[in-house]
């Protein structure tokens, strides 16, 4: 672990320096508060620090403070060296944000014990904040996909809405279903099921660009947001459809062939249209491709007409509706 050293006698950092590597601690030294405050702003900042008190300009009081007016999600431990002894001193160092004190002149073996602890509590903090940032992960997505979950693409999807409406751009909105999946789970098994379901997920993933999200809706259905103008919203429902359908599946000795049925409606800035009628209007379209023989998206331009990417390559017809 690395620890930073701020001091300005230059007496106190070699000393100081010799013995903490002496204790397997690597140093950063710093000559003064300017200079700590510097190294401690950097990317990859030692997370031990230990502070002299009494600095010119910046002292270790002062860098504390700014230290915690950041308030880092994983903070430095801060251990203030000082000659004062007073109570309200060592008040005034803890109130700063130190999170430790000790007086000059020290044992050796007490520094050593003092900075144990602080290491202790930084490997602490990191299981704590590992600890959150996996359960933040498990309530936003799905186990089986690792895609978002239907809760937190709903809420992507009213965010990337305003931010479309405010940033005049426009957005596709579209539902997809994998075809007569039933079937897959009846003949091969549940856990072949479950793996298509990751697969195509990898697939769906493989087709949209930075910005673009998807989430698992239901069972073996999707919700994706794609950026992008109406007139690219052919060729995107092509390339979607044909993700899933051209190559097949293979799990196990099978190779399975999936497709999807899908549909897609157009959020431009003007609409004024709400996620429920969004996902109404999508899952209209979805319901009209599957009954119109599945594997295909239907997607609706500007007129509201719902066209197709059809399976037939260059296929593009105008459905009923
Ligand atoms: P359609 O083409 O009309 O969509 O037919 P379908 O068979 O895909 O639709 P249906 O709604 O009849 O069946 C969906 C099936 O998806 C039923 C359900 O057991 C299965 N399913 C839902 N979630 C999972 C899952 O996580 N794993 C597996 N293996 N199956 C799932
Ligand atoms: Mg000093
Ligand atoms: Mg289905
Ligand atoms: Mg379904």
């Amino acid at each position: 672990m690395r620890i930073l050293i701020g001091d300005d006698s230059l007496t106190h950092r070699v000393m100081l320096e010799a013995i903490v590597r002496r204790w397997g601690y690597e140093a950063v030294l710093a000559e003064d508060g300017q200079q700590a405050w510097e190294l401690l702003s950097a990317p990859e900042a030692p997370r031990l620090v230990l502070l002299d008190w009494e600095m010119p300009g910046l002292d270790g009081l002062e860098v504390c403070r700014r230290v915690r007016a950041r308030q880092d999600q994983d903070p430095p431990y801060i251990l203030l060296l000082t000659a004062r002894q007073e109570t309200a001193d060592i008040v005034a160092g803890l109130d700063a944000g130190a999170n430790d004190y000790i007086s000059k002149p020290f044992e050796n073996t007490e520094l050593h014990a003092r900075l144990r602890v602080g290491a202790r509590m930084l490997d602490l903090q990191r299981e704590l904040i590992s600890a959150r940032e996996a359960l933040e992960f498990q309530a936003n997505h799905d186990a089986l996909t690792g895609l978002m979950n239907r809760g937190a693409v709903m809420r992507a999807m009213e965010q990337a809405m305003q931010a479309a409406g405010q940033g005049g751009q426009t957005l596709q909105i579209g539902l997809i279903d994998v075809d007569h999946f039933k079937q897959i789970n009846d003949s091969h098994g549940h856990p072949a099921g479950d793996a298509v379901l990751q697969a195509v997920s990898r697939r769906i993933e493989s087709v949209l660009r930075a910005g673009d999200l998807v989430g698992r809706y239901g069972g073996e259905e999707f919700l994706l947001l794609v950026n992008g103008e109406v007139d690219e919203a052919p060729a995107f429902c092509e390339r979607l459809r044909g993700v899933i359908a051209d190559q097949p599946f293979v799990e196990g000795q099978v190779a399975l062939r999936v497709t999807v049925s899908g549909g897609f409606v157009p959020l431009t800035p003007s609409d004024r249209r709400g996620t429920s009628e969004l996902l109404a209007a999508a899952d209209d379209l979805l319901y009209r491709a599957k009954a119109a023989g599945r594997n295909r998206i239907f997607f609706n331009q500007a007129d509201d007409g719902a066209r197709q990417a059809a399976p037939a390559a260059g296929e593009t017809k105008r459905s009923a509706g």
